[in-house]
């Protein structure tokens, strides 16, 4: 009740017309179906050979206005009803692609700052429906050094550092067996879930689901 309080209050008007008759997806009845709809389809995709990437909506760098908003509102902490709406149209559309059963856990992906929590609100809500546990077993570790203090080379080559690890509650052979759904808002490059598997030391076949997809602007 309250989180429809608080989404309401953030988000009074559809995001792409701004009629009053908003609903839970953000959009009025007429702009969802027209705009949104068509676009809604997972996708599954092979990332490497132990890894595959779900994902419901790809959003091209400055083709759509329409999407930055709606990834600004996910992000804003604002719409928990718009989560828990895209959240149960993913995991109706997963479980029929996808043999779900064959996972033992969710596992959200740690964000660059305390704060973010888009991940681990996207893992509670498919936990729920899935009937999946969610394992909070990463973190971010802070960089020794500041980033500020390191030339433009040296902050390249950092992203290779080891900087997400393990929490210590839980050992190397309660993880590496495991056979994981990694859970993030939006993949661009996919490095935190590249190394989020080096992390949990998990070589098993794995699965990454993410709302949103946002290709590199270059792709080799
Ligand atoms: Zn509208």
């Amino acid at each position: 009740m309250l989180s429809a309080v608080r989404q309401f209050i953030y988000n009074p008007v559809c995001l792409y017309c701004g009629s009053f008759y908003v609903e839970t997806h953000l959009y009025c009845k007429f702009c969802f179906t027209q705009y949104i709809e068509p676009r809604l389809l997972l996708n599954v995709k092979k990332i490497s050979e132990q890894s595959e990437h779900a994902f419901l909506i790809e959003w091209f760098p400055g083709e759509s206005d329409l999407i930055s908003e709606m990834v600004y509102r996910f992000k804003s902490n604002r719409c928990p009803q718009a989560w828990l709406f895209y959240s149960r149209l993913f995991a109706n559309l997963l479980c029929d692609q996808v043999d779900i059963s064959q996972y033992d856990a969710l596992v959200p992906l740690p964000g660059s700052k305390s704060n973010s929590v888009h991940a681990n609100i996207f893992a509670k809500n498919l936990s729920k429906i899935l009937g999946l546990p969610v394992l909070n077993a990463l973190y971010k570790s802070p960089l020794a050094q500041p980033q500020k203090s390191k030339s433009a080379k040296e902050r390249r080559q950092s992203t290779n550092v080891s900087d997400i690890q393990r929490l210590e509650l839980f050992t190397k052979n309660e993880t590496s067996n495991l056979k994981l759904i990694y859970v993030d808002d939006i993949m661009t490059t996919g490095f935190t879930y590249k190394r989020s598997r080096q992390a949990l030391q998990n070589k098993n076949q794995s699965l990454l689901v993410t709302l949103f997809f946002r290709p590199a602007a270059i792709q080799t």
